[in-house]
């Protein structure tokens, strides 16, 4: 027992002569280009410090909105292993980039490049393997809303309602609650006519008056567009400002008014990236979905909005397109 105890000065002091010994192995420099900021680090040897400025001097070339690139490296036996952290914002999630190279004395090999992303507005990492899937709801906002609204913040997860104009107007306070839930709120026009049916200023109204009273409430208008009946033509694509949403699994809750039938049909065909219809309207919607959203956590589903789930999965949304799922 004494003898370790003897030995302990001498550990210590060969673990301090190894960190000042790492820290020479490289200075941490930086330089601000093209308005990033770019950590580098210094090894003053020529071999790895012209291979880092060849790596940094390609990226400052690309085209890209990277704020910013840090490192973190460290030397194990005679490699360096060295991963430059590139960061990218958009719609106000950070995504990542990582380039890991292990560097030898007489080589350099870049091993992997990993990407993954990170929602800053929750806190925490999105993983590529997570099963992405989007609850979405027509027809609102009425007096089951806010049921539904209750069941969503008791599992901590988002939706997409695509609201009336109509139905808005005498329902406010429930679509300020939505937003400040973080739902997003997608435009379902004014009246839920037959948009086809009609000549383009009538569909244009439709539309644009719905967008209007949205702002009017929540102070942001929509980004999304789903047709009454998701019915559409090309005068409806053409005078759609915002992508055209529809869905690949229909519950046909409307229909049924039965919540086991409701759960069943979603249980059994649900796939990662897909878009879900329902109606916040109906109570056994409601039911179905207190039933639904534990038992597909626990299969691994993430429920999020259906701006989330396409910039999840990487597919751009553009104005006038139809879109069903994300795959
Ligand atoms: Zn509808």
């Amino acid at each position: 027992m004494k003898k370790r105890y003897f030995m302990l000065p001498f550990l210590v002091l060969s673990l301090i002569v190894l960190i000042v010994n790492s820290n020479k192995e490289a200075t941490n420099r930086s330089i601000i280009s093209l308005n990033r900021e770019i950590n580098y680090p210094f090894f003053n040897n020529k071999k790895l410090d012209n291979f880092i400025s060849e790596y940094l001097d390609n990226y400052i070339n690309e085209d890209n909105n990277d704020i910013l690139i840090d490192y973190d490296y460290y030397k194990e036996k005679d490699k360096y292993y060295l991963t430059f952290y590139k960061y990218f914002v958009n719609d106000n999630i950070l995504k990542e980039n990582n380039d890991f190279f292990i560097i030898k004395s007489d080589s350099i090999n870049k091993s992997f490049s990993n990407v993954f992303k990170y929602d800053f507005i929750n806190n925490k990492a999105i993983d590529d393997n997570d099963k992405f899937i989007a609850l979405t709801f027509d027809d609102g906002p009425n007096y089951n809303t806010n049921k539904i609204l209750d069941v969503l913040e008791k599992y901590n997860v988002k939706a997409t309602f695509f609201v009336l104009g109509s139905k808005v107007e005498k329902n406010k306070s429930i679509l300020k609650r939505m937003d400040d839930l973080s739902m997003e709120i997608g435009n379902h026009t004014y009246n839920h006519l037959l948009l086809t049916k009609y000549k383009e200023d009538k569909i244009k109204d439709e539309i644009n008056s719905t967008s209007n009273l949205i702002f009017d409430v929540i102070g942001k208008y929509p980004k999304l567009l789903r047709p009454s009946y998701g019915s559409f033509n090309n005068k409806i694509k053409k005078i759609s400002n915002n992508p055209i949403i529809l869905w690949d699994v229909d519950t046909l809750d409307w229909k049924y008014h039965n919540s086991k039938k409701i759960t069943d049909k979603v249980l059994k065909n649900v796939r990662d990236g897909d878009v879900i219809l329902m109606h916040d309207i109906y109570i056994s919607t409601v039911n179905a979905i207190d039933n639904i959203i534990p038992i597909l956590q626990k299969r691994g589903y993430k429920f999020v909005t259906v701006s989330e789930l396409f910039y999840y999965k990487d597919i751009s949304l553009e104005k006038g397109k139809i879109y069903g799922f994300a795959r």
